[in-house]
């Protein structure tokens, strides 16, 4: 198959590009590196099936050829990057799927988008499953990525039945593992980075409010199994391992060996209480469940933090020098 996945230089998407290389298809990458890097991808660069492109998503997608698979992972989705480019992550929700969308459309690929647990919102139903509405402020600070998410999805939908494109929607729950930025400020980089660092480790809040947490590799699994199904979804795609922040903090603390101590911050404006997927549907329409043991994907994340922070943990970004010898590895 031939697989664009836009946003395949960030976390999730650079997983997404090894493991459909690793499976014998090819790739082209769509990415502008506003939260990832090219550095993602710089151990596949030798591979001539994977093709990366700067581009913005919002601007065009222009892809020449035949096209068998979009993944839509392009967007910020770190709450302190959408923050910060709260405009942009608007965008990209909007008119960056429906260039995705025109794509799938014009060339007949599956077209699967990324959404996520934020279209619960902070949720009165526990655990979530897919038929909840959600519970989203359309004008507080989250609101921008939330709504993008969920126009996201409504113009999804309206691709299937409008124009017959083959959609799908997996709504990803809490993901975690090598290649989150140590400075992306999500609870689980941030926890191991301040633990190996020996800093306080910031828990928002008294740490009460929770998360399910899912490893990569399993969530990829997820992915693909939606990719390789006819589903429209949507579909929930996340580990039902629930655990509150506290207790998250003071577990990385105990496997880092770290004599950090935990410091309480402020709790951010709606900030979801507790976050749980029902994965019934996942294992009934994909067979998929999630199968590494939260402790062990943490301690593999952990270990490659270690190994990142002794490369020298807080590297400067990319010169575009870098970036464009990346980009033409191959
Ligand atoms: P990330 O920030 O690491 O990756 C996002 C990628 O999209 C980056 O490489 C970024 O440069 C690129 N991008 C953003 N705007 C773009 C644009 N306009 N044009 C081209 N590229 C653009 O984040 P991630 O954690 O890998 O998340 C990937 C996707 O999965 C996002 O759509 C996110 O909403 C969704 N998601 C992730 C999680 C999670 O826990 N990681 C949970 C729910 C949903
Ligand atoms: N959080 C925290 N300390 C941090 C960063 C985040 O306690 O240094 C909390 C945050 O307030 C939220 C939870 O951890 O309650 C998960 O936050 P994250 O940004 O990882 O993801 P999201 O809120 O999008 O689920």
């Amino acid at each position: 198959m031939r697989v664009v996945v836009t946003g395949g230089a960030g976390f999730l998407g650079s997983h997404l590009c090894e493991r459909l290389l690793a499976r014998g298809d090819s790739v082209v990458c769509l990415d502008n590196f506003v939260t990832g890097s090219a550095a993602n991808l710089a151990h596949l660069a030798h591979d001539p099936r994977l093709e990366v492109v700067e581009v913005d998503v919002t601007d065009d997608i222009d892809v020449a050829g035949e096209v068998d698979l979009v993944l839509h992972f392009a967007s910020p989705a770190s709450p302190v990057d959408y923050l910060k480019l709260p405009i942009e992550t608007l965008k990209v929700g909007s008119i960056g799927t429906l260039h995705a969308l025109d794509l799938a459309q014009r060339t007949g690929a599956r077209f699967v988008l990324a959404s996520t647990s934020e279209v619960y919102g902070d949720p009165a139903v526990h655990p979530q499953p897919e038929s909840y509405w959600g519970n989203v402020n359309p004008v507080g600070p989250r609101g921008v990525y939330d709504e993008a998410k969920r126009f996201a999805e409504a113009i999804t939908l309206a691709y299937r039945t409008t124009h017959g494109v083959d959609t799908g929607i997996v709504r990803i729950f809490n993901t975690f593992g090598p290649r989150m930025r140590p400075n992306d400020g999500r609870a689980i980089p941030n926890f191991i980075r301040q633990a190996l660092a020996g800093e306080p480790v910031t828990v928002a809040g008294d740490g009460s409010q929770t998360r399910s947490i899912c490893y990569v590799d399993d969530l990829v699994d997820g992915i693909l199994a939606m990719a390789d199904s006819g589903h429209a979804g949507p579909v929930n795609v996340g580990n039902p391992h629930e655990i509150s922040m506290l207790a998250l903090a003071r577990w990385v603390i105990e496997l880092t060996g770290s004599s950090s101590s935990v410091e309480h911050i402020a709790r951010p404006v709606d900030d979801p209480t507790v976050r749980q997927p029902d994965t019934t549907l996942a294992v009934e329409l994909l067979g998929w469940q999630p199968r590494v043991e939260i402790e062990d994907a943490l301690q593999r994340t952990i270990e490659w933090f270690r190994q990142e922070a002794a490369h020298g943990l807080d590297l400067p970004p990319l010169t575009p020098d870098d970036t464009e010898h990346i980009l033409s590895g191959h």
